[in-house]
Formats: C-alpha cells, structure tokens, sequence
C-alpha cells in the first residue's frame, strides 16, 4: 500500500501520501545538519520553553490528535486521548529536569579538576513504530532535543498525518525548522540515511526484523543504536494474590491498545491453585468488553492496525489450536464485519511446539498456563526469547523477592501491570533490545560523555 491512511475500522484508504524524492531527503539531512550546529548551542531554558509550549499545543488539540491516531490505526478514542496528555506529560518532565541530568559531573582524580560533561552526538534518526504514533515519537523527541540533538523521524507507513502532526506541533511549539523533521519514506529508504555521515546513530521500535536490519547496517558504520522490540510478556498469579485484582488488571493489561502494545501481558502463568478461578473472572471480564468503532467513546476493542496483522494473528490462534490448544472464548474472526477486527480471545492447554509457546501475540489474546509453583512459573517465565517486562502477582515478601531477582526482563512490575513512565527506564534485554529510554538514562543514550582532565 505504501504510505497511506486506510481506516482499520473499514479498510477504507483516505488518503495516500508520495515518499519523498532522493533530492528532497538530501534537502532535509543538510538542514538537519546545518541546525545542529546552531542548535546544540541555544540555551536549555529555551529549549524548555519550547518543549513546555509543546506540551500546551498536545493538550490544546487532544481531542483533534487523537482522532488522528484512531483513524489511522484503530486504537478506542479515549486511550488516543490518554496517549496525548502523555505526550505533554514527558514534555514536562524532560522540561524541568534536563538541566539536572545534563550537568557535569564532577569526579576525584590526579588532575587539578576533572569531570564528566554530556554532549549531544548531532542528527538522530528515529524508526518508529504505529501502535503509540505518538507516545513513541515524544518519548525520544523530548530527551533528543533537550539533550541538543535534532531528530529525523521515519514513522510507520500507515500514520502518516501522525508523523506530519508531530512535525508541526514541534514547530508552532517554535522549535527551529531543522531540529525536528519528518521524512514520509518506506522502510528500504532507511539503510541510505543511516548510511549517511550526517547521521549519527538510530533509534528503532518496532519487530525484530526491522531492529535487525537498522542494528546491522549501522554497526557497519560503527553507530550507535537503541533497540525496543517485540516482547511476550508473562503475567505471573500465585495463591497468595488478590485474585481479583489481578483478573481486573490483566484485563488492561492485555488488551491496551487493543492488544498490541509491546509489553501488554501476553502470557498468563497460573498457580494451579488459582488458575480455575482466575480463568472464570477473566473469561467474564473479557466478555463484557465492547468490540466496536474506536470514534465511540465506550468502546473497549477496536479493530487491529491492519489486513496483514488480522491475518498473521488469525493464523497463530489457528496453528495453536490445530496443535492441541484449547479455545475458551472467541477465536474466529469475525465474519459479519468490515474492518480488521478479532475478538477478545483466550486460550489454553498451549502445546510447546506451536506458536502460542514462544511467538508474540500481537492482539487481544490471552494465553493460559498453569503451574505447580513458584519454580516452575520462573522457569515458564523465562522460557522465551524476550525479555521486556513481566508482571507478578503475590502479597509474600519472598516470593515477590524472587521474581524481582529471577525473571529475565528489563522491568518487573510487582501487583500491578506493566507500564512505561517519564520517571523510570525502559526498554528490554534478549531479543527484546537493547538501550533504554525515558529518565536519565533514556537521555544519556544520546550523548557523549565526555572525560574533561585538567592539570
Ligand atoms: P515494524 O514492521 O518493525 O515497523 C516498525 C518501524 O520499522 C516502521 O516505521 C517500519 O516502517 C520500519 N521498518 C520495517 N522494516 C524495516 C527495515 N527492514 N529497516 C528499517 N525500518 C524498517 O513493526 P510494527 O509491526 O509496526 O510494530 C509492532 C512491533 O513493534 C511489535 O513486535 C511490538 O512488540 C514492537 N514494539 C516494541 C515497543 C518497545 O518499546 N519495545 C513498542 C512498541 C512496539 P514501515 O511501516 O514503512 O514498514
């Protein structure tokens, strides 16, 4: 399809949008390199000013914003919403406090003085991802051009007028025109650019393939990459839980998003002691949630990104269960709607030979396993090749010291679900990436630290 809007809700194409000419890219990496000299140089307070103002424009528009990400990629209206004023959010924060993080760091050493200073490393280009267009984009645009790095952004091909929007909220923000540009490219446009000198290094979230190919052509040019990847993330309940805390959270914490979020809980790893229990609240809770037109504000679920994730979901909820996994609730889609939409689904009895095992569901589908233990739940819980974040649930101090300790992930979120905040790190491990963003050290990731020794 190429860069379009196709409404999810519909299939429908809106609008269709021409990738930029090789000499209209060149024009845009000049300018970015060009600003950068400029720009690393303007002060941090108006550099917070700017990104202040940012934050009132995405609290101004909201309502206009997200719209935008609800035609473009089906996500219910009022979590485009939220989406927004978390953009604003993480405005702020790197607002107030880049001057903090930013300062140098003194440090004792035979020298008279000597000390740490960050530095910006120049022009970054960001591959981003359509499941949060625009919480993905701010979450590196604010620390990249607070820290005095500018941005080139290459946004999923189905949201575009999202990767537009970013752009102009940036610029009525006063931002200088170079600091932060969208480029409406396809993803085999991407090697060439961070092929280019001007270049300095590359974030990309999105699927393992894609983090593969950016990681692989900028290590031949000795850049720098952050990695945020898919992620099959457990959902851990033991006897000692509020069970129905935990039945109501997986509930969010699956199908956010309509279930396509990198660190939604995909994998619900029971005690057998709680399992028929939890099962039935869940079942319950997933069968009052209204599938629907995301414009609506009282749906729960609307209808996946596209025709190829529909498909691909559709085909492993199939393979699951031609291979012994058994269907509690949904799991055929459904035949009397437009649109890419699936049902809240779960499943159980996952043989380890198909892909409700070890592939990462991208959809409102909740995976079921039951274990005897403690140990055996860390040993399930680690049995994947990702490692983002993983949520356990139990009120004992040592269990909860256990999988605080032993379950491999970037994150672990004890009696509540998984979730991304300004204030704390994120990202993952294994082939979930590398890198983390937000907070200091999401900062930190683009920057030279550089060693000052003075005699
Ligand atoms: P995707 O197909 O990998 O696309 C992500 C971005 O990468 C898009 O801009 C895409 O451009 C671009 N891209 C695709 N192939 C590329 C290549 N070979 N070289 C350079 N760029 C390439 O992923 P998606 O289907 O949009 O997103 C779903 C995946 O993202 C899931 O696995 C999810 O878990 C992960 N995700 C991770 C996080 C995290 O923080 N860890 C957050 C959100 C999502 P085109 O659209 O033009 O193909």
């Amino acid at each position: 399809m190429g860069i379009a809007t196709v409404n999810p809700a519909t299939g429908e194409t809106i609008k269709i949008f021409e990738p930029l000419t090789a000499e209209e890219i060149e024009a845009k990496l000049a300018l970015a390199e060009n600003t950068f000299k400029k720009y690393r140089k303007i002060s941090l307070e108006q550099k917070s000013q700017w990104l202040k103002a940012a934050a009132d424009i995405l609290e101004r528009d909201q309502r206009k914003l997200g719209e935008i990400m609800t035609l473009e990629m089906g996500k219910p209206i009022k979590s485009a919403i939220a989406e927004v004023k978390k953009c604003a959010l993480v405005c702020r924060y790197y607002a107030d406090n880049a001057a903090e993080f930013l300062k140098d760091v003194a440090a004792e050493t035979d020298a008279s003085r000597s000390f740490i200073r960050y530095q910006p490393l120049g022009v970054i280009l960001a591959v981003m991802p359509w499941n949060f267009p625009l919480w993905q984009v701010f979450r590196f645009a604010a620390p990249a051009l607070m820290a005095g790095n500018v941005g080139i952004l290459k946004h999923a091909s189905n949201v575009p007028q999202c990767a537009l929007a970013i752009d102009a909220i940036l610029k009525e923000a006063g931002f200088p025109g170079g600091s932060f540009q969208t480029l409406l490219i396809g993803a085999s446009q991407v090697e060439s650019i961070i092929n280019d000198s001007r270049v300095k290094a590359a974030t990309l979230t999105g699927s393992e393939p894609a983090g593969a190919s950016l990681a692989s052509a900028a290590g031949k040019q000795i850049k720098k990459t952050v990695l945020e990847l898919g992620g099959s993330d457990p959902f851990i309940v033991l006897e000692s839980a509020d069970i129905e805390a935990a039945a109501t959270t997986a509930v969010t914490a699956r199908m956010l998003n309509n279930g396509q979020s990198c660190i939604a809980a995909k994998r619900f790893i029971l005690a057998e002691s709680i399992a028929d229990e939890f099962q039935s609240l869940l079942t319950e809770k997933f069968k009052a949630l209204k599938v629907g037109d995301p414009m609506n504000e009282d749906t729960d679920i609307g209808p996946l990104a596209n025709a190829s994730m529909l498909l691909e979901l559709d085909q492993q909820v199939q393979e699951t269960v031609t291979k012994g996994g058994k269907i509690v609730l949904g799991g055929q889609v459904f035949s009397d709607r437009p649109g890419y939409f699936y049902p809240p689904t779960i499943l159980t009895d996952i043989p380890v030979d198909s892909p409700g095992y070890y592939d990462e569901f991208f959809g409102p589908v909740a995976l079921l396993f039951r274990v005897k233990d403690i140990d055996e739940a860390i040993e399930l819980a680690n049995d994947t090749i990702f490692g983002l974040g993983a949520s356990g649930w139990t009120n004992e101090p040592r269990e909860q010291e256990r999988l605080i300790d032993e379950i491999e992930a970037g994150s672990v979120f004890i009696n509540g679900m998984v979730k991304s905040d300004p204030r704390l790190p994120f990202g993952g491990i294994k082939r979930s990436g590398y890198g983390r963003e937000l907070s200091i050290e999401g900062m930190q990731e683009f920057l030279n630290v550089k060693t000052v020794w003075i005699k």
